[in-house]
Formats: C-alpha cells, structure tokens, sequence
C-alpha cells in the first residue's frame, strides 16, 4: 500500500474548516493507503501559547480526530514531538533549502502579519519541518487543505534538493485536495481558522452554531430580505453545498436568486445540517475527552508504530551524507 501523511495542530479545537477541508476526506482515503495522522506540537509552539494546557490541547485534537472517523484500528495517530527524528531530519533539510524559497511562502507573510509581535525562526522554518514531518515516512500521498498546497509543492524541492546532492532517498510527495477549495470563515472574507476567530467548532453546541451562522457574512450587495441574492458570492451556499441535500441546495440556489427566500431562513437550513453531522461526531469526541487514558494508548501505539520508521530512515539519510 502507498502511504499516506498529514498533520494537523493542537490549536485547542478543531474547526469545520478543519473538518470539511481536511479530515473528512482523510477518513474516505483510510482504506486505500497506509495512513499516518500527525498531531504537529511542533508547529503549534510556533505561536504563542499556555504551557499548561498543551496536554489538553493534544488530547483533544486526537480525540476530535477519532471522533471523525479516523479509526486507530485503519490508521496510524501519533504525536510529532515524541518521535524526535522529525527535527534532527528539518535540521538536515534546512541545509539543502535556499533561503529564497522560504521567503516566498504564503502562509509566513499571512501568519508574521497577524503576530507582529512574535515572528520567529521557527514560523519561517515552518515547511521545513512539515517536509521532513513528509518525508520521514517516505510518504507520497499528502491529503491537505487547499491552504498548504504551496507547502507540500516546497516538499517536492526538498526531496528533489536532497536526492540531487546525495542521492535517490526520498519520493517526490503530492497532494491531494477537495475540489471545493478553502473554507472560508464566517466573515466571508479569509480563509476560516481559530486564530481570526471567525471560525464554528466541531464541540459548538447547536445553539452556538445558530449563533455564530446568524451573524455570518452573505452576498454583502444583499441589502434587504426582498433584494435577490448571488449564492455564487456566498459563504453559506458554500457551506450548504458541503453539508446540504441536493433538493435543498437547488431550493437555495434558486429561491436565493429571486428572493423567495431570506438570508435567516436559509442560515437556519444550515445550521439544521450541520448540526446533524456534527451532533455524533461531537458525542464520540466528548466520550474520548472524558478518557483521556484511551486517546494517549492510541498516541503511544502510533508512536510504537512510527519511531522505527523514522529511525532507519535517519539511518539512511545520514549514511548517504557520509555522517555515519
Ligand atoms: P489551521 O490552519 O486552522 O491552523 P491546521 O494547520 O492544523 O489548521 O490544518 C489542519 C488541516 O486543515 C490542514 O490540512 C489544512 O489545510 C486544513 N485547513 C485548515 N483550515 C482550513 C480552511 N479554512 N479551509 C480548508 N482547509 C483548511
């Protein structure tokens, strides 16, 4: 079976950005490849943030992810910092990667503008180590948001960077990404994540979520409930054709365009759906968070899993470079 890699932050909770972007897809590829599912705390202490609760936050990414589907039985979840080969292979990386190719990553302006306050080496070194987080496990398949394209695209260098100097190790990673783009948040303007603010849980309660949807921007030309709206300008069609049946979105794309219906109403229809797909995913997660016991036996079972992997590769890598 080829393999499979990617990584997702103990941010605290996940979000339906996380959710229909990444993870559902992730749980559809299970059966196809050998899966291996990061909890990336090494990227998480790129920004700043409570030393206390990171355990919590791992616990909770993990359990969230399990409640999603992603099955410990068909898959692989470890966490990143307690197999060390992924820094000492970022550092080996760091020697092969040109300084331009970083400064040209999106993510980095987007994230040292957001946190003037705290840009540090390690934000700019980022995809160096989600590449050595790739390629550590010699994994070809890269299921991610359409967000990290650019980061996955700059594995590919590396690997080839790597190859070129010292000889063929590495397969050139590719990513796969849903049709439907990024998720954008309820501000209807960037992409949705936890540190705008703008984002829904996957642990917000149905009252929250109607909440958060009553307050989401739309067609912003939609000035009254009697103009006719745009659905192709709107976030919540977006949503609703992610999360919607097909009657109910045809019903929304047309009674939206002659102003059958209000803004309210259809935020509501959502809110119903997305409650649905959500209500079990939320129980199964709320059961795991209340055992945490559980979620670390399948963290250490994939770290059981993963270190001898990450260990001959090392041994590999580092006897081609004539350091062994
Ligand atoms: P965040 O970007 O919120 O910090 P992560 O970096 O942990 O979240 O991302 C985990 C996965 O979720 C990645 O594959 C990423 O591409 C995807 N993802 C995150 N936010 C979005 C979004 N708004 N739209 C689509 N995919 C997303």
């Amino acid at each position: 079976m080829r393999r499979l890699f990617s990584g997702i932050q103990p941010s605290g909770e996940l979000h339906i950005g996380n959710y229909l972007g990444a993870i559902r897809n992730w749980v559809k590829m299970l059966t196809d490849y050998d899966s291996i599912f990061c909890i990336v705390d090494y990227h998480a202490i790129t920004a700043s943030y409570e030393t206390e609760i990171m355990q919590e936050r791992i616990v909770n990414a993990a359990a969230e992810c399990i409640a999603c589907g992603l099955d410990p039985d068909k898959c692989t979840i470890f966490v990143q910092s307690h197999v060390p080969e992924h820094t000492e292979l970022a550092w080996i990386f760091n020697t092969v990667t040109p300084m331009g190719d970083l400064r040209r990553m999106t993510q980095f302006k987007e994230k040292s503008e957001q946190h003037k306050q705290n840009v540090n080496v390690g934000l700019f070194d980022y995809p160096v180590l989600q590449a050595a987080d790739i390629l550590l496990y010699k994994a070809e398949a890269v299921p991610v948001g359409e967000d990290q394209v650019q980061h996955i695209e700059f594995s590919r260098r590396v690997a080839r960077a790597f190859n070129s100097r010292y000889g063929e190790t590495f397969p050139e990673p590719f990513h796969i990404t849903p049709r439907i783009g990024r998720i954008m948040g309820l501000d209807g303007k960037s992409k949705m994540s936890k540190s705008l603010k703008n984002h829904i849980s996957l642990s917000d309660s149905e009252e929250t979520i109607k909440k958060k949807l009553a307050t989401a921007v739309t067609d912003v030309n939609r000035k009254r409930r009697n103009d006719p709206g745009n659905p192709d300008i709107c976030n919540i069609f977006t949503l609703h054709k992610l999360l919607s049946k097909n009657s109910e979105i045809e019903y929304v794309n047309v009674e939206c365009r002659r102003a059958g219906i209000g803004c309210i109403e259809c935020k509501m229809m959502l809110a119903a759906n997305m409650n649905a797909e959500l209500e079990p995913i939320r129980a199964k997660a709320r059961d795991l968070k209340e055992h945490p016991q559980q979620v670390w036996e399948v963290l250490e079972a994939g770290r059981q899993r993963c270190k001898p992997i990450a260990a001959e590769t090392i041994r590999e890598v580092k006897t081609r470079m004539g350091l062994l």
